[in-house]
């Protein structure tokens, strides 16, 4: 199995007041390809910071980041964000309010010919059911729909990596249950390799093959199983 995402001693953190305060400490994490791992931790643990700098908003302090064999950040190296084939699909990453559904899932396929994107953009809105939506604008779907568009548009470019940070926790209890057992059907239907952040348990043990716990800066292995026993 080769290895899609690899975390070295990555030290994070934020320059405040001239001050530098350490977020995340010595983490380090190897996710194979194919598989979806997951970062669970309570609310200000560093997860959201590890999940910016995998994508190349956050700079990293010391150790690196490989995304396949490619280092794409350390004391030294920052590989601008468009160029580590990560797609996202962040909770605050809401639609383009003014494109279709159909517009918003061909938005990272500009380079495609029409007929392929158009073709593309068919296919991974029927894989979310969503196949009558197209020219639909965001505000005319519901939030559980809003999310599968969001989660295609991150697919979308076949990323090497899909970072996705809680993404479900804007939803309400039923559909959030429903899209965390078909988002993870997607994900594995496409062979995608991808990382979830997420405060919540069951979540965790739904979607994930391997589970790190993300608390006061510091990683921690462990099983889906052992996560939900712990
Ligand atoms: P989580 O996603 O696990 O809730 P975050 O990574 O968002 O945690 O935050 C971890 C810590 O970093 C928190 O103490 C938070 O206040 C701090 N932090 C997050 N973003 C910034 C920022 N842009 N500037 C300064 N501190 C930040
Ligand atoms: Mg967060």
């Amino acid at each position: 199995m080769s290895v899609a995402l690899r975390l070295e001693g990555v030290h994070l953190g934020y320059e405040l007041r001239h001050e530098f305060h350490t977020v995340v400490e010595d983490a380090s994490l190897t996710l194979e390809a194919g598989r979806i791992g997951c970062l669970l931790g309570p609310s200000g643990g560093g997860k959201s910071t590890l999940l910016r700098a995998i994508a190349g908003f956050e700079p990293v302090r010391a150790g690196r980041i490989l995304i396949g064999d490619h280092v794409v950040a350390s004391a030294t190296v920052n590989v601008a964000p468009e160029r580590r084939s990560v797609g996202l699909m962040f909770q605050e990453y809401a639609l383009f309010p003014h494109l279709t559904a159909a517009q918003n899932v061909g938005f990272g396929l500009r380079k495609l010919a029409r007929a392929e994107r158009d073709a593309r953009v068919a296919e991974l809105l029927a894989l979310v059911g969503l196949a009558a939506a197209g020219q639909r604008y965001p505000h005319e779907l519901s939030g559980g729909q809003q999310q599968r568009v969001a989660l295609v548009r991150a697919l979308a470019p076949r990323p090497a990596l899909l970072l996705l940070d809680e993404p479900f926790s804007n939803l309400d209890a039923q559909t959030r249950e429903r899209l965390v057992v078909e988002v993870g059907d997607i994900l594995r239907a496409a062979g995608q390799t991808a990382l979830l952040v997420t405060h919540n348990e069951a979540e965790a043990a739904a979607l994930a093959d391997q589970v790190s716990r993300v608390s006061n800066g510091r990683l921690d292995s462990v099983e889906p199983g052992a996560a939900l026993a712990a």
